[in-house]
């Protein structure tokens, strides 16, 4: 797999940018991850100008409409922050990037959750920081997360996948995008979908189905919006269960009553949580060589990401 180009906050890779003149290094990230991306890294305050370090800012105001002020002397950076961010967006959009990882609760960077301040100082309920909410309005299909949500193995899973999909998304159409690819891509990625989704599944079908009654911008744009819908949506034991199954029935006409029962244990291990799905995919994928069984080669769902990652290595 080649590597995916990925945007992030800078303090989350050690830079030391943070207003108290510190890092947020995550070594998962930068180590791990990091081996299979290329990292365009973005800290807004200090790309738009404030010094290192500074005075420590907050959200203040509405949940929909919040101010981005310092907390001591009130200062207003909002105005500013956003118009540098428009700048910062249009070169972004000339990254193709494949998503972005954001530093939680930042007032500028968290992309959920962040305090919102009442003027009497209390924070009264939750927003979005300002660069996060306005990466987010322009480009809304793009996968993003950050880096508290991340420690969660189910939800690390669900975005390295979606950045990977994304990923083989802008391959497509920068060869053309044309309907004999989409049906390619759409038949390649249907157990993945299958694993989060089956309406969608269902829905993308018969888009790809009707693909030549639509105008190529408005197939792709409703094609995307659909999938990245979808695969939001988690994969759970019963969802996977379900595809272990389907995949087992390409192989009903040559594989022994022996390996048949000792794959049917294996899922039936996996839906009861004593082992990942790492092991039945690993046993599913030696069949697909075995058997030289074709259309599953080329199912992302058997290799949706690097193994290395251990995505799936956990119960
Ligand atoms: S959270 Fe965002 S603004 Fe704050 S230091 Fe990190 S990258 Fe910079």
């Amino acid at each position: 797999m080649k590597n995916v180009k990925l945007g992030i906050s800078s303090c989350l890779l050690g830079e030391k940018v943070r207003y108290d003149g510190g890092h947020k290094l995550d070594l998962y990230i930068k180590e791990t991850l990091g081996k299979y991306v290329d990292w365009v890294p973005v800290c807004p305050e200090v790309e738009y100008g404030l010094p290192v370090p500074r005075e420590a800012m907050h959200l203040a105001g509405t949940a929909e409409g919040p101010r981005l002020v310092t907390i001591r002397t009130g200062v207003d950076h909002t105005d500013g922050m956003r118009s540098w961010a428009k700048q910062r967006l249009n070169e972004l959009e000339k990254e193709a990037l494949c998503g972005f990882i954001f530093r939680s609760r930042s007032p500028s960077s968290g992309m959920r959750g962040v305090k919102v301040y009442h003027p009497s100082g209390i924070p009264t309920h939750t927003g979005v920081g300002i660069f996060a909410r306005a990466f987010m309005e322009r480009f809304p299909l793009m996968p993003v997360e950050d880096d508290g949500r991340l420690q969660n193995p189910i939800l690390r899973e669900n975005f390295i996948e979606r950045v990977f999909v994304f990923s083989r998304w802008q391959e497509f159409q920068v060869e053309g995008g044309k309907i004999k690819d989409l049906v390619a891509f759409h038949t390649d990625h249907k157990l993945l979908i299958l694993s989060h989704s089956t309406s969608h599944y269902r829905m993308l079908g018969s888009l790809v189905a009707n693909a030549k009654k639509y105008q190529p911008a408005k197939l792709h744009f409703e094609y995307l919006g659909n999938l990245m819908e979808g695969l939001k949506l988690l994969s759970t034991p019963k969802k996977n269960t379900n595809v272990l199954m389907h995949i087992l029935g390409y192989f009903k006409k040559v594989i022994s009553p022996e390996e048949k029962q000792e794959m049917l244990e294996v899922i039936e291990n996996y839906h009861r949580g004593l082992v990942p799905l790492i092991v039945p995919i690993t046993l599913l994928n030696h069949y697909v060589r075995k058997y030289h069984e074709q259309y599953l080669a080329k199912q992302h769902y058997l290799n949706p990401h690097p193994v290395e990652l251990m995505l799936r290595n956990h119960v």
